[in-house]
């Protein structure tokens, strides 16, 4: 089946070797440049909005509302995609959503620019509601997209087109037995590993939200992607890296940043990549054939300000 897509992005992506960082660590080291999807400065949601932006395209909407972070790469992404395609964005968002279970990370949340400043000036309509669980967030979504009449797009992207953007992105790269990256709202981990089950090829998520049970919700996207019959157990997801809480800087990611900065020149965000990166650190004993690090991009975050 044929999908309708939006062309925006630079793919395949470059991938490359890491020599000096190979060198450092003793191990394979290559990387997946999804921070230079260059679309709207990059990133893996790039690839998604070009099927779900499609698919709205071809069904005539003309109005859409999504929720995240202030300073979430997918309202970034999709705001630029939004005016390419003559769609109108709406966002309902927290300066720190958090999950309720895990509690309220206490953290001096970002100010005002990077991804916020940027998702307005490519003329998203942003709504401000005070941090509370993500549940709530949803809800605010829901309630605008009923006022105007606009379609929901879930958060981060990860609905089935946006997995089956990233498991064609999977088909971009083979021979290489462990793949690490930063796990979030899940079609990333969900298309990588309906792409690789039942090969020689391990996917390793590092999660970046402190919800243990999100794999249930893996689960049920990759029903609906509907290429592989994946359990909770399938989803290698690691949830050692996520640090204080969701969006909150972790000292092993800035750690692991320095490391990439200093020996490779690449920058990592500190929402999600840096902490990546530190798993793969931390647990490179266990990589002992081709690593691939994913880079999913995220660089806006490394210019936030302070509040
Ligand atoms: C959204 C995002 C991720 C996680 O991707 P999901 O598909 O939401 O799991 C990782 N890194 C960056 C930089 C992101 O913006």
């Amino acid at each position: 089946m044929t999908r309708p897509k939006l062309d925006l992005i630079q793919a395949p992506t470059p991938l490359h070797r890491l020599d000096r960082a190979s060198e450092a660590l003793g191990i394979d080291l290559w990387i997946k440049r999804d921070d230079l999807t260059g679309f709207a400065l990059g990133g893996n949601k790039g690839r998604k909005i070009e099927y779900i932006l499609g698919d709205l395209m071809a069904r005539g909407v003309r109005a859409v509302v999504t929720c995240g972070a202030a300073h979430s790469n997918f309202i970034r992404q999709l705001a630029a995609g939004c005016q390419v395609a003559g769609i109108e964005c709406h966002a309902a968002v927290m300066v720190s959503p958090f999950d309720a279970a895990a509690g309220r990370p206490s953290f001096a949340a970002p100010g005002y620019g990077g991804n916020w400043m940027l998702s307005e000036r490519f003329g998203a309509q942003l709504t401000v509601f005070e941090d509370d669980d993500w549940e709530v967030l949803y809800a605010h979504a829901d309630e605008i997209a009923a006022r105007l009449g606009a379609e929901v797009i879930p958060v981060g992207g990860s609905c089935a087109l946006g997995a089956y953007a990233m498991w064609l992105a999977a088909k971009e790269v083979e021979g290489f037995r462990d793949i690490v990256f930063a796990s979030s709202s899940g079609s990333t981990h969900v298309g990588f590993q309906s792409c690789f089950q039942g090969t020689a090829t391990n996917v390793w998520g590092i999660a970046c939200d402190p919800e243990p049970e999100i794999a249930h919700d893996f689960v049920e996207l990759s029903r609906a992607l509907g290429f592989a019959e994946l359990g909770f157990d399938d989803f290698k997801l690691d949830f050692d890296f996520v640090g204080d809480g969701y969006g909150v800087p972790s000292a092993a990611g800035e750690a692991a940043s320095s490391f990439l900065l200093r020996h490779e020149g690449i920058v990592l965000d500190p929402v999600y990549t840096a902490k990546a990166f530190a798993g793969l650190l931390a647990r490179k004993a266990e990589f002992t054939g081709k690593t691939l690090f994913w880079h999913t991009g995220g660089i806006p975050a490394v210019f936030n300000p302070a509040t």
